[in-house]
């Protein structure tokens, strides 16, 4: 233990979202490094099926958010964030022989808008030697493509000129992207056609092969929360391989894709059994779940080893990680799909009680009823109203995606008080991922929607068929349904987007 507690105090270490509390996970040199070996791993792996040319560029959307240090001096911040400051990181280009586009100023800029400009001004630059695009999270290729169809024309001006936009404002970023390009007219009429008739007669379908002839694939998570941006992705890949990357979190990596050809609906994860000491909770569904409401429960077996786990079951990952977790129950279920040279193959199911992501934040039922919880107080405390039921959806059709937080309140508010309680919701969300994220500006403001009275009686009326009844019934506190959110989007009177991180 002392030996451990040495070593966490010389190291890193990082927030881990929890139910309304930031919690800090231990991050160590060990994390560093099988981040490391797990990357080297899928490339050796992707590299069967894609071979790549060595020397190549990486278009990568990457950001490292801030880090900050504790009154005892451990640095904290995310784990992305330690990984792309790490010398490790440095040595994944150097030994996977594919090289990022952008520089450091880039990555760790500290502002999403920015520094996604910048990566598609300097991924066109290299475009010719670009083998592959990626990003941690497929959520964040969609948002940056779909931000270039509203700034190519922009682009197209800089690379002409081999100047730089006034909306790049930090300078260690303008100096560090300036001092790569060149003006180059013809590159920049040659994407000027590509462009036009992208979005004249193609709807931008194939963008990615279209800028990027030499690419290969796209790789990035597309499971899990991600598969929503799956259909968008497709559209912008025209064809090019999708390839699914890893499966880790925080706390520890799990698992590779050893199939990279199959599509991201079908991949599964080679657990490595050395990253963590890894035990496997059975779970088994509950008969008669209510499929409306999102809190899916199970019954709960005792947990076995990874020696023991069964083809076709489902289980809850528990973690005893090199940085000190024992016996840490990771809240993802995963099922057994088969195995890869003893080892079982896992695909990801979700993660049990998350209810709102859009990215890299993650909260539940509980973190929404606390926020919730606390604006209403304040709605009672500032007016005569309070809220008579409440329900939220992550929207990720608009740019960028956004938290949605739709109340039905009795009694008279102003629309100031109104806003208020918005922007405290928005800020309530502690979530690293979140508050990184909105700082960022990868997620947009909170939406506040009042809805005129009664409208959680239809809803309700709407779920009673499918519900098996009334006294059943119970609101979801996250919904997808799209028949619920037509009902709730005719019913509202009120929008209100919050300031919180104006
Ligand atoms: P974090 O602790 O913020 O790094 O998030 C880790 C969580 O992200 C995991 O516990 C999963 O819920 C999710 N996740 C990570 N990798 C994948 C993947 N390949 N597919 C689906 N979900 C994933």
């Amino acid at each position: 233990m002392e030996r451990l507690l040495l070593y966490l105090l010389k190291s890193p270490s990082l927030f881990c979202p929890s139910e309304g509390r930031q919690k800090y996970v231990p991050f160590t040199r060990h994390s560093s490094q099988t981040t490391l070996q797990i990357f080297r791993l899928s490339a050796a792996y992707r590299s069967r099926f894609y071979p790549i040319k060595e020397g190549g560029r990486i278009l990568e959307f990457i950001y490292a958010g801030k880090e900050f240090k504790t009154l005892g001096g451990l640095t904290v911040g995310t784990a992305t964030t330690h990984y792309y400051a790490s010398k490790e990181f440095k040595a994944k280009q150097e030994t996977t022989k594919s090289f990022t586009c952008s520089p450091q100023e880039v990555i760790s800029g500290g502002d999403f808008g920015q520094s996604t400009y910048c990566h598609l001004i300097l991924g066109l630059h290299f475009s010719t030697q670009v083998e592959f695009v990626a990003s941690a999270f497929s959520y964040t290729i969609v948002q940056a493509f779909s931000f270039f169809q509203e700034v190519w024309r922009e682009i197209c001006a800089d690379i002409k000129e081999g100047n730089l936009s006034s909306r790049i404002t930090l300078p260690n970023m303008r100096k560090a992207v300036l001092a790569l390009i060149r003006p180059n007219p013809s590159l920049a009429s040659h994407i000027e056609e590509i462009c036009l008739e992208l979005e004249s007669s193609l709807g931008w379908l194939g963008l990615i092969p279209k800028l990027w002839p030499n690419a290969k694939y796209i790789s990035s998570i597309m499971t899990g929360s991600m598969l929503p941006y799956l259909k968008k992705l497709r559209h912008y890949a025209g064809g090019l391989p999708l390839v699914s990357a890893d499966y880790g979190s925080t706390e520890s990596w799990i698992g590779v894709n050893v199939d990279p050809h199959l599509p991201p609906e079908d991949v599964s994860f080679a657990v490595i059994p050395t990253f963590s000491y890894f035990e496997f909770i059975p779970l088994y569904r509950q008969q008669n779940h209510q499929d409306v409401s999102t809190d899916v429960d199970f019954v709960e077996e005792k947990p076995v080893p990874l020696s023991q786990v069964k083809l076709g079951q489902e289980y809850e990952l528990v973690l005893t990680t090199f940085t000190g977790l024992y016996r840490y129950r990771l809240g993802d279920v995963v099922e057994v799909t088969g195995f890869y040279k003893g080892t079982p193959k896992l695909s990801f199911i979700y993660r049990r009680k998350l209810i709102l992501t859009i990215n890299i934040d993650k909260n539940t039922e509980k973190d929404l009823q606390r926020v919730v919880d606390k604006a209403s107080q304040l709605l009672s405390r500032t007016t005569q109203a309070e809220v008579v039921d409440f329900t939220s959806h992550a929207d990720v059709t608009a740019r960028p995606g956004h938290y949605i937080i739709y109340w039905e309140i009795r009694g008279e508010a102003e629309d100031k008080a109104l806003e208020e309680c918005c922007r405290e919701m928005d800020a309530g969300f502690v979530d690293h991922g979140y508050v990184v994220s909105r700082r960022m500006k990868s997620i947009g403001p909170l939406e506040l929607r009042v809805v005129e009275g009664g409208t959680f009686g239809k809803v309700a009326e709407m779920c009673v068929g499918k519900c098996g009844g009334l006294n059943q019934f119970k609101t979801p506190r996250c919904t997808t349904n799209s028949v619920m959110l037509n009902i709730l989007d005719d019913s509202t009177v009120k929008r209100f987007r919050s300031s919180a991180y104006d």
